[in-house]
Parts: structure tokens; C-alpha cells; sequence
């Protein structure tokens, strides 16, 4: 703006000088043409006088700048001091030489075929009748103001360089007070100009409008930042040359990324270099949906991109990261479980089936039968025992259809237990105990009673001939806690984590009564009924199982 200003005043500066200067050449001219013009009449009179007295002798010593000619009142040339007088054609025509000779004096401008220039002439009439004519050419008038000119000009030069340094001068005081305004933040006062009072208030207003819009993002960018950062997903958004424009914080996690992304100028490939997610990224970026499962170490990602499109263009990715890893184990569990279970209904069936075989064959002998039925019993009590835990799991897995809670005193409970499992113990000589005081707990009798006759019957089962098995209720400052003790032959410090596992057996041989799945039992049930369990055991010593409720009102 400020060159414009020093431009615009240059040019009308100069404008003004030059039309000043063709004017001051304009009266310069003039004024000497008639300079001229009267210098050429004295100059005619003066030397008529010399002509009228001696003739043409007079010009044989005169020296004139102007050209002279003598005319006879008939127009033929008597002398011309710049040409030969013979050759001149007649002048009688000519407009000054006319005048004269009517009315004593004339006076012509024009072109000049002699002197090929303009030419300014006087002439005068002698008394003679002849006439005396004095010319001189316009361009010796031209010479008179070039000469004039050259201080005009430095005096123009020098209005010039003042009009430059007044220009910029004058061109800053106009934009300063522009300059001045705070245009992020024009206050209430009254500016400089009035012409720009209506562009202030429109950039208040436009300034106010701008804060409240930038707010209004603010808000929303917390808000989304606020979604995306609570969410367990990892989220990541991407340009089409990967770089990572928006991400989480879980996603950061899920990829393990070692780089946090900063000014949108860190690649996708940087935050993790798996092939899985390096195939989703490139599929997306494609133009194709894409679902990659990355396993590593104990932990399972499922990475979903997509491809996101902008009127049709391909603009880059959106990719959500999801940690499976629970969903695949839980999978996994499920395949393990249901092959488990296949195997285990097989076994004792394949047992009945070769059984009614060989008793249908009618080859056994009258006094085997009673044995064949007797392992047809067997094996279909342990299918039904198997049945039963299998429908006793998924009850507590799925955690419906189990009856109201009540309170449960603990110590009867264990006594009617040890009651069913006394055969067996006998059969082994194991004594049975109940120690403690009364304690009653708030849960599901059904459940309680479960629990406690998986780990007494264990504890009978995996007990050594003559052995003991101590059942003790009573509290610590956790709670109210049931102790399964027993003198048995103890669990191998590899297998005390795994024995809680569907269908998990230490040695399967030890016991062909078992299902495997007694302990899980024990510790769905204790979760359902919001206890824990704990194991202590020493092989070949024995093993301490305790359960501890809550308290009631806990
Ligand atoms: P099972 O039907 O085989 O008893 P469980 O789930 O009840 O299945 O027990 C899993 C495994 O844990 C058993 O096979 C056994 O090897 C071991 N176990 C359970 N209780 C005891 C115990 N009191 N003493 C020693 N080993 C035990």
C-alpha cells in the first residue's frame, strides 16, 4: 500500500512537472519569436539605411547572421547575401515582399525551399520603391530556449527528487495509522480515518465470529479427544502416504509404538513394523477393506482398516486396534473344551458299547454277566457324573438359572459332605474331621455344597490309605474361611496352576473316577459366590485347600 501511495503521488508530481515544462517551453518560445522577429525589423531598418545611402556597395562589408535580400520593385532579386541573385527566382509573390511593396513593411513565417527550414521574414520598402527583406530561421529560436531549457530542467530534476522524498514521506504518514491497528484485535476507539471505521467493525465482528467457531472446534476436538483417549481401541487415522494424522493413546499401546507421532510427520510403518499391520495399512491405502490378526508373544491384535474416500478420491485410512487376546484364549478354551469333552463322553462310551456287545453276542458266561453290568454301571455313572459337571459349568458360566441365595452355615453343610464321601473313605480307611466353630456365610446352598464336596472328595480320592482329611471352618481378616486339608499325595508345584483347568488331570492314572473338572467347578463356584481359593500342598505330604467368603454385610 505505502508503494502504491508514493507511486501514485510520484506520478501525478510528474505529470504536473512535465506539462509545467512544456508550458515554461511554450512562453519561452514565444517570447523569443518575438525577440526575434523585432531584432530582424531593426535590423532591416538599420541596414536600409545603409542601402538607400551606398547601394550595393553597403554590402560588401556588412556581417549578418540573418539572410538579406534586395528586391527591385518588379520582384527580381538584386542581392542576396546567401545566394547568387542571378539564379533567384522572381519574389514579387512573396507574401512579406507583397505587403511591403503596398504597405511600406511585411512580415511572413513559413518554410523556406532555399534554406529548407521555417523562416521568419520582415521587409521594409525603400524609397526607391525596392524592398529590403531580413529572415532568419525558427530554428535559431529553438536554440534560444534549449539553451533556457537546461536550468529549467535541473530545476525540474530537482523538483523531482523532492517530490520522491515527499512522496515517501507523505506515503508512510498514510499507512501508518493503518499500520498501527491490531487487526487480531481492533479495540473501541475511534480510528485515525473515518473511512475505516465500517472495515473495523467488520473485522470485529468477524473476529468475534472466528473465536467462537475456533471455541466451538476446541470443544468438539476435546470431545472426540476425550472419546478416542477413553476408549480400550486403539484408533489411528492416515494420510495416503501413511503419515498418522490422529491417534489414540490405546492405540499407541496395542501397536507398542516405541515413537509418539508429532506434527503429523510420522509414518504408520515407524509405530509398528509387523507384517500383519504393514499388509492392513498397504490394503487400505488400496482402496480395500482389510482384517489382519497380529499375534505376538502372549497378547493377540486384531488391526480393521478401511479405506477412507473423498468424492471418489482415495484420501487415506482409518484403522482400529483391537485387543483379542482374551476373546481368542477364551476361543481357544472353547476348542480345547469341546475336544475334551468329545474324548471324555467317547471313552466310557466305547467302553459300553464293547460291553453290550460282547453281552449281546451272548458269549459271556452266566457268572461274568453280573461283572459286565457292573462296568456298564460304572462307566454310565461316570457319563452322567461328566454330564452333569459339563451342565454344572456352563451354568456358572453363563450364571443364570441357579437358585436365590440364602444364608449358608458352613459347619453342618461340611458334615452332611463328609457324610457322602465317608464310603469311600472308609473303603481306604481314611478318617474324616470337622474342626471349628459354626460360621455362616451369605451364597447359593447348591453351589456352597458343590464346591465343598469337589475338594473333600479330592481330598478323599487323592489321599493315601490311612490318611486324614481335616475340614475347618473358622475366620481370618479376609473373612469367613473353610480349610480342605488332607494327607494325600500332594500336587507338583508345575501342575498348582493348572489343576483349576477344565479337564486338567495330573496323572490320569491315579484316578479313573475323575472328570477333570471338579476344581473348575470349585473355582467358578467360588467366584460366583464371590470367594476366593487358595492352595498350599507339598508332595507326598499333602495339600491345604482354603476358600474364603466374604462376611456378611461385607
Ligand atoms: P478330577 O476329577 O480328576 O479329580 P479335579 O478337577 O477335581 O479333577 O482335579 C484335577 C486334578 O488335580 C486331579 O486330577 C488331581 O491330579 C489333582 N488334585 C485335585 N485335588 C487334589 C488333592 N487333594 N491332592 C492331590 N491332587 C489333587
Amino acid at each position: 500500500m505505502t508503494k502504491r501511495i508514493f507511486r501514485s503521488i510520484l506520478t501525478v508530481t510528474l505529470a504536473a512537472l512535465l506539462a509545467c515544462l512544456v508550458l515554461i517551453i511554450g512562453v519561452l518560445h514565444a517570447y523569443f519569436l518575438e525577440r526575434v522577429e523585432v531584432e530582424l525589423a531593426n535590423q532591416t531598418v538599420y541596414i536600409a539605411q545603409g542601402v538607400e545611402q551606398n547601394g550595393l556597395d553597403y554590402f560588401d562589408g556588412l556581417q549578418s547572421r540573418s539572410r538579406i535580400t534586395w528586391v527591385a520593385a518588379d520582384g527580381t532579386v538584386i542581392y542576396d547575401n546567401q545566394e547568387d541573385a542571378s539564379q533567384m527566382e522572381n519574389h514579387a509573390d512573396r507574401e512579406e515582399i507583397r505587403d511591403a511593396l503596398i504597405l511600406g513593411h511585411g512580415q511572413s513565417e513559413r518554410y523556406s525551399e532555399t534554406l529548407a527550414q521555417k523562416t521568419i521574414y520582415y521587409a521594409l520598402r525603400l524609397d526607391d520603391g525596392s524592398v529590403l527583406r531580413a529572415s532568419d530561421s525558427q530554428y535559431s529560436v529553438w536554440l534560444m530556449v534549449l539553451q533556457m531549457l537546461q536550468p529549467v530542467a535541473i530545476v525540474v530534476l530537482a523538483a523531482l527528487v523532492l517530490a520522491g522524498f515527499l512522496a515517501s514521506r507523505v506515503a508512510r504518514q498514510i499507512v501508518e495509522p493503518i499500520n498501527a491497528i491490531d487487526v487480531s484485535n481492533p479495540g473501541d476507539e475511534t480510528p485515525y480515518y473515518d473511512e475505516i471505521t465500517p472495515l473495523l467493525a467488520k473485522i470485529r465482528s468477524q473476529n468475534r465470529q472466528i473465536q467462537r467457531q475456533i471455541a466451538q472446534l476446541r470443544c468438539r476436538q476435546e470431545e472426540f479427544a476425550a472419546i478416542t483417549e477413553n476408549m480400550s481401541e486403539g484408533f489411528l487415522v492416515l494420510d495416503c502416504k501413511t503419515t498418522v494424522l490422529s491417534y489414540n493413546a490405546a492405540a499407541l499401546r496395542l501397536l507398542r509404538a516405541e515413537t509418539v507421532p508429532m506434527d503429523g510427520e510420522v509414518s504408520a510403518y515407524q509405530l509398528n513394523r509387523e507384517a500383519g499391520f504393514r499388509r492392513c495399512v498397504e490394503q487400505a491405502l488400496a482402496g480395500r477393506h482389510s482384517e489382519q490378526l497380529m499375534e505376538k508373544d502372549d497378547s493377540c491384535r486384531q488391526v480393521i482398516a478401511s479405506p477412507v474416500f473423498q468424492e471418489e478420491h482415495l484420501t487415506g485410512a482409518v484403522l482400529v486396534i483391537l485387543d483379542v487376546t482374551e476373546k481368542e484364549r477364551r476361543e481357544s478354551l472353547r476348542r480345547e473344551f469341546t475336544a475334551n469333552v468329545s474324548h471324555e463322553l467317547k471313552t466310557p462310551l466305547t467302553s459300553i458299547l464293547g460291553t453290550a456287545e460282547i453281552l449281546g453276542n451272548g458269549l459271556v458266561r452266566s457268572e461274568d454277566v453280573s461283572h459286565f453290568a457292573g462296568n456298564i454301571y460304572k462307566e454310565t455313572r461316570r457319563l452322567i457324573q461328566l454330564v452333569n459337571d459339563i451342565i454344572r459349568l456352563s451354568q456358572l458360566d453363563e450364571g443364570g438359572s441357579i437358585s436365590d441365595w440364602s444364608d449358608v452355615e458352613l459347619q453342618s453343610l461340611v458334615r452332611e459332605v463328609l457324610e457322602q464321601v465317608r464310603p469311600a473313605a472308609e473303603k481306604r480307611n481314611i478318617t474324616l474331621e470337622v474342626r471349628g466353630q459354626p460360621e455362616t456365610v451369605r451364597g447359593v446352598p447348591q453351589i456352597v455344597t458343590e464346591v465343598v464336596y469337589n475338594l473333600c472328595d479330592n481330598a478323599v480320592a487323592y489321599n493315601r490309605a490311612g490318611g486324614r482329611v481335616t475340614v475347618t471352618t473358622g475366620e481370618n481378616p479376609e473373612g469367613i474361611t473353610l480349610q480342605v486339608e488332607d494327607t494325600g499325595i500332594g500336587i507338583p508345584a508345575e501342575a498348582r496352576d493348572r489343576i483349576f483347568e477344565r479337564f486338567y488331570r495330573v496323572d490320569k492314572s491315579h484316578s479313573t473316577e475323575g472328570t477333570g473338572l471338579g476344581l473348575s467347578i470349585v473355582k467358578h463356584g467360588a467366584a460366583y459366590l464371590g470367594a476366593t481359593v487358595c492352595l498350599q500342598s507339598e508332595e507326598g505330604k499333602g495339600s491345604v485347600f482354603t476358600l474364603v467368603f466374604p462376611r456378611q454385610g461385607a
